[in-house]
């Protein structure tokens, strides 16, 4: 069986008189470079100068858990309450499926109801896991992993934190603001002022960021921030402010007209 890693071959070969000394002897070949084709060669197919006197085992490389070379996996489906017997054994290299990190740093390895350790590729369950943990937002996009990329990503990032961002300034738009100019306090309570420049002002920005964007992290973007913000409306206030941005509807369709 192949094996991963370097492996060192000594030469025998004694017309290397060209060869400096120091070079002729000792070829350090990394594995990735030797097709299994060429591990299952018979000795006697090799070139007769080499002999191979001296291989080393490969570190174990980065696998899913269950793919795991030093503690056997065994596949379930849905198990999500407990670890199956062993699953939650881990190697140093073991990734968690659901999360694509190491296994030592899933939160939620052995956690009952969450349970990672028991996923696998061979499940529907477990792919749909995977694809929501990590799709995150992207998910309604209709996008596949192998659709997704850094830019992508970063767009999904920004989108949320824009979004919380754009809750809280909604929900002050909605609170609406009393008018000082309203005269004694006692009679202010009902002279509110609704205002959705601040929020306008804030999609606004986000369009413009989206802009410099690569096309489909800037579509994903706008779409992302259309979805919130068409749901907007005006509340009624005492006063109406003239710009067009203070007042939702307006400023929906200018955003809209971008
Ligand atoms: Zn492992
Ligand atoms: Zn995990």
């Amino acid at each position: 069986m192949c094996t991963t890693g370097e492996i060192i071959i000594l030469s025998d070969d004694d017309d290397c008189e060209d060869v400096p000394p120091n070079e002729l002897s000792v070829f350090i070949v990394e594995v990735e470079d030797v097709k299994k084709s060429e591990c299952a060669v018979p000795p006697t197919a090799l070139d007769e100068d080499l002999v191979i006197t001296f291989s080393r085992s490969a570190e174990v490389l980065p696998h899913a858990r269950y793919d795991c070379p030093i503690h056997p996996f065994t596949a379930t489906d849905c198990e999500v309450s407990v670890p199956v017997p062993n699953n939650h054994l881990m190697c140093d290299q073991c990734f968690c499926y659901i999360c694509d990190k190491l296994a030592s740093s899933c939160k939620w390895w052995c956690y009952s109801g969450l349970c990672h350790c028991n996923s696998h590729k061979k499940s529907d369950f477990w792919n749909n896991h995977r694809n929501c943990a990590l799709l995150g937002g992207l998910k309604t996009f209709n996008l596949t992993l192998s659709e997704v990329d850094s830019h992508l990503r970063n767009a999904e990032t920004m989108l949320q934190s824009f979004r919380q961002e754009l809750s809280t300034l909604y929900g002050v738009f909605l609170k609406g603001r009393v008018l000082e100019e309203c005269g004694p306090i006692q009679t202010r309570k009902n002279c509110r002022i609704f205002d959705y420049t601040p929020v306008y002002e804030h999609v606004s920005s986000f369009l413009n960021k989206a802009d410099q964007q690569d096309s489909r992290a800037a579509a994903i973007m706008m779409l992302g921030a259309t979805e919130d913000f068409i749901r907007h409306f005006q509340v009624s206030g005492t006063f109406l402010l003239q710009s067009p941005s203070a007042d939702a509807v307006k400023a929906r369709l200018l955003l809209l007209q971008r």
